[in-house]
């Protein structure tokens, strides 16, 4: 059987019966003219020649193996093969296992490239090779188990190995390789004692990426029972390898995949109710959001790198596109054409009032919003007072606490915000548009403690409760010459971050 020149998988018998004289791989999905795949046959199959005569006894040759009693062959097989197998099997299996321990899905439109195999594909193959060419020596029960053990192992490994390069680039058709690989290493798995989940978790994960490729092609309805069954196939390997001392290295892998499996069906399932949009539209939505540039390093690499987020996000634009179909959303009162969704956030903080025995604490009780979408700005990152209302630039602090004669009664200026995202209240959108969230709650959160820890940096008198976030609210706003004009009750505290944004790279449904 020819083998393909680039990762070394043998190539399919159908591909092979054609005439044509270029083949594709259906493992790594590398097209090469069929005299190269022959030509790389052959220098396998003269490295396997050279192995074979390194390791079996001098003057024996394979082509005899027929004539020569099983004793004999016993005595070859645990002599000279067995050593020389044992080294390399445990060394793929120890590299197998420690990919299986990496998530090996990733969501459509993203990249992953965290899995890196020890090997290359062809290594892998290479060694399975070597094993089958002694297969006739393997007499007994225990040599069986050992060749069967290790040609498995490495068939299973290579097709992994050729998925992690697929993990690593959004080609189109990936996800029909990644099918074919995983279902392939999963049966592979299934012959090797031990590794029951590791069976399951690839069938599951070849059924996700099934559904991947459904999903992708406007599918979404055929797509959601692969996401779900998936996802409870998925479960099931979770709760198999908590207490497995060999495959428990899996399970955090398991548990991100479980997130992934959950995000599909979510996603697969609103784009099927209809929402009376054409579900590639609102493919091509959820593509623009997951392929942003978000920051992978960092302070905020850790939140923003971590595609769990993505659930909730289009849990928020899952929200949107059912307000459009006729319910409803927090949105604030006032005229405006564009609703821009931003974090509503509670704040208290409590300063020192006074000098000396006429010391007491003020607490002030404050609203922030946040411009949803603050997550795509570096900026905002960088410099967390351009992603909110920034309370403390009207009075800010060391100007203040220097002249405090005891009768203030807050060194922030919010300006009335709360006032205006009081107002929130469930209502039908109408024809307006609507941006669509990108940030989590989390992130919220965590901007408005990067902002926190900016104004009270310097020995600051300031004390600052946990801030809450209260709800993601809805204000209308209007767009004139692509720049988003926020209502008049945002006074002075207009975020930088708002005056940066631009239509033509805003979400809108
Ligand atoms: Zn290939």
């Amino acid at each position: 059987m020819l083998r393909c020149k680039y990762c070394g998988a043998p190539l399919d018998k159908k591909v092979l019966e054609s005439d044509s004289p270029y083949i594709t791989c259906s493992s790594c999905g590398t097209s090469q003219q069929r005299m190269d795949a022959k030509a790389y046959l052959d220098q396998m199959m003269g490295q396997v020649q050279s192995w074979i005569s390194k390791t079996l006894p001098g003057g024996f040759s394979l082509s005899q193996t027929e004539n020569v009693d099983s004793v004999a062959r016993f005595s070859i097989f645990n002599n000279n093969i067995r050593p020389r197998i044992d080294t390399e099997y445990s060394e793929y299996r120890f590299a197998a296992n420690s990919l299986l321990s990496n998530p090996l899905m990733t969501l459509p439109f993203t990249t992953d490239s965290s899995a890196v195999a020890a090997h290359s594909s062809a290594d892998a193959f290479g060694f399975n090779a070597r094993v089958k060419s002694i297969e006739p020596l393997a007499v007994d029960e225990a040599s069986k188990n050992t060749v069967i053990s290790a040609e498995e192992m490495s068939t299973g490994y290579a097709m992994l190995i050729n998925n992690t390069k697929l993990l690593r680039e959004d080609t189109p058709g990936r996800y029909i390789l990644m099918a074919n690989n995983f279902s392939e290493a999963s049966a592979a798995f299934g012959k090797i004692k031990g590794y029951g989940p590791a069976e399951d978790r690839l069938r599951a994960l070849a059924g996700i990426c099934t559904g991947c490729e459904m999903l992708l092609n406007g599918n979404s309805a055929g797509s959601l029972s692969y996401f779900e069954n998936g996802y409870e196939q998925l479960i099931g390997v979770r709760s198999a390898v908590s207490a497995d001392l060999n495959l428990g290295i899996m399970y955090q892998a398991v548990e991100t995949e479980i997130t992934q499996a959950k995000i599909l069906s979510d996603l697969a399932g609103f784009i099927t109710k209809g929402i009376a949009a054409d579900p590639l539209e609102i493919l091509n939505t959820v593509k623009r959001i997951m392929s942003f540039n978000y920051a992978k390093t960092g302070k905020w690499g850790f939140l923003l790198g971590n595609k769990d987020r993505f659930g909730e996000v289009f849990g928020n634009l899952s929200k949107v596109l059912s307000a459009k179909a006729g319910g409803t959303l927090p949105i604030t009162s006032g005229a405006g054409e564009y609703l821009i969704p931003f974090w509503d956030i509670d704040l208290r903080y409590s300063f020192q009032s006074g000098a000396m025995w006429a010391k007491k604490s003020v607490e002030v009780k404050e609203d922030l919003l946040i411009p949803a979408d603050f997550v795509i700005d570096f900026e905002c990152l960088n410099n967390p007072r351009s992603g909110l209302t920034d309370i403390f630039s009207i009075r800010p602090e060391t100007g203040i606490l220097s002249g405090i004669k005891g009768t203030e009664t807050s060194i922030s200026g919010g300006e009335g915000i709360g006032r205006l995202s009081d107002t929130a209240r469930q209502n039908p959108p109408g024809t307006r548009k609507i941006a669509v969230p990108l940030s989590t709650e989390k992130e919220a959160k965590k901007l408005v403690s990067e902002y926190l820890a900016v104004c009270t940096n310097q020995g600051s008198r300031l004390k600052l409760s946990n801030p809450y976030v209260k709800s993601l609210i809805y204000i209308p706003c209007n767009i004139r010459d692509g720049r988003v004009e926020v209502p008049a009750g945002f006074g002075k505290l207009i975020p930088e971050r708002v005056k940066r944004m631009n239509l033509s790279q805003m979400i809108i449904v």
